[in-house]
């Protein structure tokens, strides 16, 4: 409990102390001696307390103050209690930024608060690894000296933060960054920073599929509406018009065909939820198959194709889908290989992982192109592919069959030499066998 000094009390201590000295004098005729001796005493007895005051403030490490004596004790009491209650505030403001930073941390983008100038206060650890910010280093550096792109620090000059910058990550520049500065308090700044490459890229193949689409589409259709409406003509044609008529139209309903059918597998294959894994799948079978089917392709084409198969290797996973991706890069094979080439075919288990490949000796593929050869459309060569009869989707939709099925499409090439595309299914794709003869 705070108890006041009263002035009032300690004037009257200090009259009823020099009243009774000062009789006592008089009775001894010593007044004016014993009014200074007790005058002396009183302000040693202050000066020793502020010593211990001032020991204690400056030098004693303890929050607990010192004895005083009288109303000194009082003035260390009250400076106790303020202590107390700063300290304790101490701790919950201490307790609400560590809060706020773990809070930022936690965040998916990178933070980083600015003071009126520019200068850095604070950044999370996001920032670091996107902006490459290094805390506690670049604390009250100017962030547009570490930043150092013409368009970020016009960005800041300007103030218009209602549009955020995109711009590429100083520290990788595959990765492309949206800048948002956020204006608060006064004149203060936070600067959010989200990683949108894969947006991007989605947002790129997506705009692309769409237009692809169209235009694949719209092709085939303009051949076939064209004869169509020399079919309607009032005219009829001579019969060796009809039949090239009917052999083009043919041929670009065909193609059309295997387009559409190969856009409606896609868009299957990325709309489907997750699907129950079929669990005894006969590759082998499945490859005998294309091995016969592969036969009719390779009629023209006069190839020396080998399988290698191991018969007792059966998976678990989406039959359909598998087969498709098995057929894919088979045809791929037979298709990009000059005629007379070579091509093996092999399906057989590794380190408990089946693994299927397709080798081939024809064209091969320019390592740029590589990377690519997944997206949607993506032909090396767009009238080669197209005079093959490609759709150029093949590959997108092996791509996701093995992303389905836990796995991944590997691509070695070397042009003029010849490719190689494979993929492993998991070992928990893979049921324990028995030891496997190869045929
Ligand atoms: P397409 O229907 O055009 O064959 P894909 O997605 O199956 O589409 O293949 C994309 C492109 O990859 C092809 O246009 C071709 O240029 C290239 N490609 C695929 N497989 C091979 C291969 N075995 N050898 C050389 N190039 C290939």
């Amino acid at each position: 409990m705070r108890l006041l000094l009263s002035k009032r009390k300690i004037f009257s201590k200090i009259f009823l102390l020099f009243f009774i000295v000062a009789f006592i004098g008089w009775l001894l005729d010593l007044l004016f001696p014993a009014l200074l001796a007790t005058s002396l005493v009183l302000l040693g007895w202050n000066y020793r307390h502020i010593f211990i005051l001032d020991k204690w403030l400056w030098r004693d490490k303890k929050l607990t103050p010192p004895a005083g004596d009288g109303s000194w004790q009082q003035v260390f009491d009250g400076i106790y209690y303020r202590q107390r209650k700063a300290r304790k505030k101490n701790k919950e403001l201490r307790a609400l930024i560590r809060r706020f930073r773990d809070g930022a941390e936690a965040l998916p983008d990178a933070i980083v608060v600015l003071n009126h100038d520019w200068t850095i206060i604070w950044c999370n650890k996001l920032a670091q690894q996107l902006v490459g910010l290094r805390w506690p280093q670049d604390e009250r550096q100017r962030i547009d000296n570490l930043i150092r792109n013409p368009e970020f620090q016009t960005y800041i000059q300007q103030k218009q933060f209602d549009q955020p910058l995109e711009l590429s990550s100083p520290v990788n520049e595959d990765l492309v960054l949206e800048y948002r500065m956020l204006q608060y308090g006064e004149d203060q700044h936070l600067l959010i920073v989200r990683d949108i490459t894969q947006l991007k890229l989605l947002e790129q193949v997506r705009k692309d599929f769409v237009a692809n689409v169209s235009h694949e589409l719209r092709t085939p259709l303009t051949v076939l509406q064209g004869y169509l409406e020399v079919m309607d003509a009032d005219n009829l044609p001579q019969a060796g018009i009809w039949q090239k008529a009917h052999t083009v139209m043919l041929e670009q309903t065909k193609r059309m065909d295997a387009l559409v059918q190969q856009l409606l597998t896609l868009s299957r294959i990325e709309a489907a939820a997750k699907v129950q894994f079929e669990e005894h799948i006969d590759v082998p079978a499945m490859l005998a198959m294309l091995e016969q089917e592969s036969h009719t392709l390779n009629r023209d084409k006069q190839h020396q194709i080998q399988f290698t198969v191991d018969p007792a290797l059966v998976v678990s996973g989406i039959r359909e889908e598998l087969r498709s991706a098995f057929s894919n890069l088979i045809t791929n094979a037979i298709k990009y290989t000059p005629n007379g080439g070579e091509i093996q075919v092999s399906w057989v288990r590794q380190h408990q992982k089946a693994v299927f490949s397709v080798t081939d000796n024809g064209e091969g593929i320019a390592p740029q192109h590589v990377k690519r050869l997944t997206e949607r459309f993506y032909r090396v060569d767009q009238a080669r592919a197209r005079a093959t009869g490609g759709t150029g989707l093949g590959l997108a939709i092996v791509k996701h069959v093995l992303q389905r099925h836990n796995s991944k499409l590997m691509i070695f090439s070397e042009p003029k030499k010849g490719s190689s595309f494979s993929f492993s299914l998991p070992a928990e794709s893979v049921p324990k066998s028995k030891a496997a003869k190869i045929s």
